[in-house]
């Protein structure tokens, strides 16, 4: 049985670390922000190479804050991705303000820098690209044209602790940098938890106030905040955690290699290269027939894949008010219906990835000869 993610076995080479940690808050009493998630958040900005690091208790809460700090507000326009997951549209919304999406580019499947002209009006704020998978979307570009058009660049880097270009992190980019420790993500807490990375100390303050009930002082309420704090016991794990994060991102690079190597030359559609600015999240093969059915086969072989994700965002029905059709986000749709995303963790051996890359192979080749 090859599992597509193995916290347990995380978790397991850690035990005595993570577990002194947390006795730690326990005993302390600081289980809500505290000294463990400040020095959790000066290592986290250390690590994305930031000036701050705001701890918060999601993903979805670190960019709803960083929209909010950046003056996202109703009648705003931010300008994003559907091919994400649902967290990204739903923070724009919960800061009253409305996603316009753009399409994917075809080979990297993060948001197509050249489309991002013809989608802005008079009314848009930001810039939101997701760095899809683990791999930094096109940031030079995407950097060029919101300062020629006035807008803020926030990143979507929920996937991408630590990928790196020119020298520059995940979340370094742009004005502020949204990461979700959510368990499955590359750095995971024991529970719910997130961060907004920036350089800027003037966001910095709105960030934290917003996430403390709109506190200056105790009691003392100048903004209408919320209760997205980040718990102690998340503090202390992520410290403990980010200390091996490094040595996780290369073995998930070494994974991904292992199944390049592995599956090249097969006909199956393979992520495109990639360097440091791509750690690996996912990864995913490209399967334009049969999809369902190798996960199938490959799931009676004790193996286990995922959809990332089988619905764009703009045909949930959650968001069929936004008025998006089917068509309108081509490559997006594509990619949606295609890709099967393999098991990837560092922890996994290169026996696991072999069996994994020979069932895949064995199965398509089944499959291909069905449909055919
Ligand atoms: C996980 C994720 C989020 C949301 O993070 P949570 O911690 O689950 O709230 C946002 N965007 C992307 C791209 C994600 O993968």
């Amino acid at each position: 049985m090859i599992p597509f993610l193995d916290l347990r076995a995380q978790y397991r080479g850690l035990a005595p670390e993570i577990e002194e940690a947390v006795l730690a808050v326990l005993r302390s009493g600081e289980y809500i922000l505290g000294r463990r998630v400040a020095e959790f958040e000066q290592d986290f900005a250390a690590f994305c190479g930031s000036e701050h690091a705001i701890g918060v208790n999601s993903g979805t809460s670190a960019l709803h804050l960083a929209l909010l700090a950046a003056g996202v507000g109703p009648g705003d326009e931010v300008v994003t991705v559907s091919a994400t997951f649902v967290a990204t549209t739903a923070a724009i919304l919960y800061a009253g303000a409305r996603p316009v999406y753009v399409d994917i580019d075809p080979t990297t499947w993060t948001m197509d820098a050249a489309a991002i002209e013809s989608a802005i009006t008079p009314r848009t704020k930001a810039i939101l690209p997701v760095h899809l998978h683990g791999r930094l979307a096109d940031m030079d570009a995407i950097l060029r044209i919101a300062s020629k058009h006035g807008l803020t660049v926030i990143e979507d880097a929920a996937q991408a602790h630590g990928a790196e270009r020119g020298g520059k992190r995940a979340g370094a980019f742009g004005e502020s940098g949204c990461f979700s420790f959510y368990p499955g993500k590359n750095l995971g807490a024991c529970g719910e938890g997130g961060a907004v990375v920036t350089s800027s100390s003037e966001r910095d303050a709105v960030i934290r106030r917003l996430r403390d009930w709109g506190q200056a002082a105790r009691y003392e309420h100048v903004v209408q905040g919320f209760n997205y704090r980040m718990d102690g016991i998340q503090g202390a794990v992520l410290g403990v955690k980010l200390r091996h994060l490094e040595s996780w991102i290369k073995g998930r690079r070494r994974v991904a290699g292992l199944y390049r190597e592995l599956l090249a030359g097969n006909g199956i559609g393979l992520p495109a290269p990639a360097g440091l600015d791509h750690v690996w999240h996912v990864f995913a093969i490209r399967l334009p027939r049969g999809r369902a059915k190798v996960r199938d086969e490959l799931s009676r072989r004790g193996i286990a894949t995922g959809f990332h994700y089988p619905c764009p965002v703009h045909l949930q029905p959650a968001y069929s008010e936004l008025g998006y059709r089917r068509g309108q986000l081509l490559e997006t749709e594509k990619l949606a219906q295609e890709t099967l995303s393999l098991p990837i963790y560092p922890e996994m051996t290169a026996a696991q990835v072999e069996e994994v890359a020979d069932a895949v192979l064995k199965c398509s080749e089944a499959v291909d000869a069905e449909v055919a």
